[in-house]
């Protein structure tokens, strides 16, 4: 008999109406839904009139429970994996189940669907082009700020998930590491009657979370920008000689050539030369 395969079926962050119709047919026709919490997705899955038998897999019993579910596949029986909301295994679990299955040579097929991470970023007006995807910040507040740090020399944007009672700390933090330079965006309950993006410096989000014991409940995605790199610190020779020898190589391979003349720092000689005609 050949294998059934896992399917990963995104659910909604808040709004019921962001299921795919996909997902409701596969959460439809599968034998099993392995669920984060099953209790909290049975009125999901009563919602949508699903009858699949469901089983938990959540961070305490993720081994033993992908051992028994790959077998499921092994003898055909097919698995949809679904997390409380959003995409599964995107700060959630899954990733134990999914790597045995490809271990297995059993096949995964993941359906597209909400993701707050993304839905935030979509929409934050900060860089897309290239971001990082961070997380949860360490709870403690010496390894939280160890982590901010990171974000000093980064110059992409980056995204941390954030629970409601840790995001005022986490603000602060982010004040103290890295000041009020930066462009901060705190998304809140995304798909929901109070959706809400602060968009501003560390203080100005700040403020808002303090304006009134409401503004702190809900959930969270805090967006940083990268790095603004500063031209005017750029002699005007260094960036003259960048502009000819951008002509000649690659902009990577002439960001290094004068940011060794010059001793200076071939980020910000690369992300200047991106500027240059
Ligand atoms: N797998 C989920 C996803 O795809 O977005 C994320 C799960 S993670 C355990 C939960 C965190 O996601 C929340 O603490 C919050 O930071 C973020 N989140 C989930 N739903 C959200 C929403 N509607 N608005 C803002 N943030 C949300």
């Amino acid at each position: 008999m050949s294998s059934a395969p896992l399917y990963i079926v995104p659910t909604p962050i808040g709004n019921l109406q962001d299921i795919t119709q996909r997902a409701i047919d596969v959460l439809s026709s599968v034998a099993w839904i392995a669920a984060e919490d099953t209790r909290h997705s049975a009125k999901l899955l009563q919602h949508f009139c699903i009858q699949a038998k469901t089983l938990s897999l959540h961070d305490h019993n993720e081994d033993k429970r992908s051992q028994m579910l790959c077998q499921k596949l092994l003898d055909g029986e097919s698995v949809a994996l679904i997390s409380d909301a959003g995409t599964p295994l995107i700060s959630d679990p899954g990733y134990k189940l999914v790597s045995r299955c490809r271990e297995q040579g059993i096949d995964v097929i993941a359906l597209p669907g909400p993701c707050a991470a993304i839905t935030a970023l979509s929409a934050s007006g900060l860089a897309t082009d290239k971001f990082i995807f961070e997380g949860f910040l360490p709870v403690k507040m010496v390894a939280r700020q160890t982590a901010l740090e990171a974000l000093n020399s980064r110059p992409h944007t980056t995204v941390f998930y954030e629970a409601p009672r840790r995001v005022l700390d986490t603000m602060k933090d982010v004040q103290a590491v890295l000041g009020n330079e930066r462009h901060i965006v705190l998304a809140k309950e995304l798909t929901k009657t109070f959706e809400r993006y602060i968009s501003g410096s560390a203080q100005t989000v700040i403020d808002w979370l303090t304006e009134e014991p409401a503004h702190q409940k809900g959930e969270f995605v805090l967006m940083i920008d990268g790095v603004q790199i500063d031209q005017s610190a750029i002699p005007e020779d260094a960036m003259a000689l960048l502009k000819r020898l951008k002509s000649e190589l690659p902009l990577k391979k002439a960001a290094a050539v004068v940011a060794d003349h010059y001793q200076l720092k071939k980020n910000a000689l690369y992300q200047a030369g991106l500027g240059l005609e």
